[in-house]
């Protein structure tokens, strides 16, 4: 009997569990104030070979440095003489340096959660900077493909990232009926207890049941594979989209306008679900935001 528990949850486990990999993480946001670059990324040719791994970002000795995105605290020490934070967001890492660590091994972290303070050496700037690390298992990738470091350099080097852009407030319409079976948020994973982003909003409804339009644009997406399973992007204006995702059957295909309330498809389970029901998710400027603040 306890065998078969144990067998159980295992399998439990491995259905719910996110991938090592998600498909297309979450944006980050900056882990300091100051928003000037310094030294970009420039990946090493071999594992031992010189490079820069990582982004450096300008700043002073005494800033707090946030972290990037939700995750939980994997490292928080010395390295070599030199502070080092390393946060693991399920699936890829953040690493800061050289700061003073303000979190502790095992923590949970919100985005934009003080995780430590820069300190001014050792530093391998002209000044006190930042060395913030984005690792995929051993590999390291380039931060500012998800902190859009370029496209706020270009529109202003100094001044506030732009603002969002105008959204359709308060004017779409609920995909389909049913109750919210889970709202967008932080929420601790019911068999692994691991705190994460919930990025969207869940609709309780049966597989198969008709998935309308939130409101008119382009279907700009259409995809069957990774974590969202069978999905449906659809752009009502520039830097604004909703996504349905664990459809059962997609009707609509990428370049396709669509009117409010059209039928895109029907609901279902696909990709990383445990049962039928629609996932539904707002996208501003790229970044997951609350549907329940537009239904
Ligand atoms: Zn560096
Ligand atoms: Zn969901």
């Amino acid at each position: 009997m306890i065998r078969r528990i144990l067998v159980l949850t295992l399998l439990l486990l491995l259905i719910t569990a996110p991938p090592a990999r998600a498909a297309s993480p979450d944006p980050w946001r900056w882990p300091l104030d100051d928003h000037a670059i310094g030294e970009r990324f420039d990946p090493p040719a071999t594992d031992y070979g010189r490079g820069h791994r990582g982004v450096d970002l300008a700043g002073t000795a005494g800033d707090v440095v946030r972290a990037v995105a939700a995750g939980q605290v994997v490292f928080a020490g010395q390295v070599g003489g030199v502070g080092v934070v390393t946060i693991d967001h399920g699936g890829e890492r953040s690493t800061y340096q050289p700061v003073r660590p303000r979190a502790k091994v095992g923590d949970a972290v919100r985005p934009g959660q003080v995780i430590g303070v820069l300190l001014g050496s050792p530093s391998h700037c002209s000044g006190a900077c930042l060395h913030l690390g984005r690792l995929a298992g051993d590999d390291y990738l380039d931060p500012l493909d998800l902190l859009g470091g370029g496209r706020y350099r270009l529109i202003s080097p100094d001044g506030k990232p732009p603002p969002p852009p105008a959204g359709v407030g308060g004017a779409l319409r609920r995909p389909v009926g049913g109750p919210i079976t889970s709202p967008f948020g932080m929420r601790i994973h019911p068999v692994t207890g691991v705190r994460k982003l919930h990025d969207g909003t869940d609709f309780g409804v049966p597989c198969g049941t008709p998935v309308h339009a939130a409101a008119g644009g382009s279907v700009v997406g259409r995809s069957s594979r990774g974590a969202y399973g069978k999905r449906v992007v659809i752009r009502h204006r520039p830097g604004f989209e909703t996504t349905y995702n664990h459809l059962s059957a997609q009707s609509v295909s990428v370049g396709e306008r669509v009117r409010p309330g059209q039928v895109i498809g029907r609901s279902g389970t696909t990709g990383l679900s445990t049962g039928c029901h629609l996932h539904f998710m707002v996208l501003k400027g790229g970044r997951s935001v609350n549907p329940q603040g537009f239904l």
